[in-house]
């Protein structure tokens, strides 16, 4: 549903904006219905396509709440509404809260702690902080990637550091680093063009067990497409699972090579900056079990930048650089490289 998440959230710019839509019940309701159903209502029990509107209608005791439907397929009958069966399902609260919250943590740079997010929407923090992971599951994407797609790996809670009290260092299992740090595999689609108006690719990231090729293969059979060009660097399990794709190319960061034609891996790179600051400003710290939702919103954010320009910048040794600048709202400006 996300695509037109992005259609609707996009038209709202300013706060005032935000205001008039999601002004009343009714307006969120269709707004809500236009996001889980783009394509017309379907019932979430049967998948019919058919379904006709009960709401306040006369059922003998109670007259049907508003946005009640009722399947028309044969057997099914199921009456539904739209955040039936969704991370949405028999909320309690008004629409209105939960679509502000959805602005509020789109709009925003890095994301809202569950702290801001209550204070802005007047509800308790445990309700703030159950609403974000609701939210962060109806952005989820679920297509794969397809393209040119990097892949590059980072820990939760930084970069492992070696303990000096800690016993003899040892290498970790075949060359792995020794860590009780999470691992966890970024995925970037690249734009499909440069040009003005070009959205930036899905990105996406998940916490794995460990870098080991068996590790890599699940996670990238699953969110990559087979016939992708894969781009990364030169770690060992990247280079296995690279073979089971159309293309892989590799840099070698060892040998400082970062960048050859067309081949890096610094969107990917760019992606997994993005979530370390994401995570060491505003959310301190993210447990594992919760960190792939964190990153369906991070990857969220990042998909809504646009291409809307090039600049010349220079690297620290001056050697010029061609970047896009990219916008997610018509207010702000990115600079990205691509
Ligand atoms: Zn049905």
């Amino acid at each position: 549903m996300s695509e037109a998440v992005r259609a609707v959230l996009c038209e709202i710019q300013t706060v005032e904006d935000m205001v008039a839509a999601f002004g009343d019940e009714q307006q969120c309701r269709r707004l809500l219905e236009a996001m889980v159903w783009p394509k017309g209502r379907i019932c979430p029990a049967c998948g019919y396509k058919r379904s006709i509107a009960i709401a306040g209608r006369d059922m003998g005791r109670r007259r049907a709440r508003p946005g009640l439907y009722q399947c028309s397929g044969g057997e099914c009958r199921f009456q539904f509404t739209a955040t039936t069966h969704t991370p949405l399902h028999s909320t309690k609260l008004p629409l209105s809260t939960w679509l502000k919250a959805l602005w509020l943590m789109l709009q925003s740079d890095k994301g809202l702690s569950s702290v801001r997010l209550a204070e802005a929407l007047g509800v308790s923090q445990p309700t703030a902080w159950r609403m974000g992971h609701a939210l962060r599951l109806m952005v989820a994407r679920e297509m794969p990637l397809g393209g040119t797609v990097e892949i590059d790996e980072l820990y939760l809670d930084g970069r492992p550091e070696p303990k000096t009290d800690a016993p003899p260092p040892g290498r970790g299992r075949k060359g792995q680093r020794r860590t009780t740090k999470a691992p966890v595999l970024a995925m970037v689609q690249r734009p499909s063009a440069i040009t003005i108006g070009t959205p930036a690719g899905d990105a996406r990231a998940r916490v794995v067990d460990d870098l080991s090729v068996i590790e890599a293969e699940r996670v990238l059979e699953k969110e990559v497409k087979p016939e992708a060009h894969l781009m990364s660097d030169e770690w060992k399990a990247f280079i296995a699972v690279g073979q089971g794709f159309a293309a892989h190319d590799t840099v070698q960061h060892s040998r400082r090579e970062y960048v050859r034609g067309r081949v890096h891996a610094n969107s990917a790179e760019g992606f997994n900056s993005r979530v370390r600051r994401t995570i060491a400003g505003v959310f301190h710290h993210i447990s594992p079990e919760h960190a792939d939702l964190y990153f369906h919103e991070i990857g969220f954010r990042w998909s809504q930048r646009i291409v809307i320009g090039q600049a010349t910048r220079r690297t620290r040794h001056g050697r010029e650089i061609a970047a896009s600048w990219r916008k997610r709202t018509k207010q702000r400006n990115v600079v990205a490289c691509t």
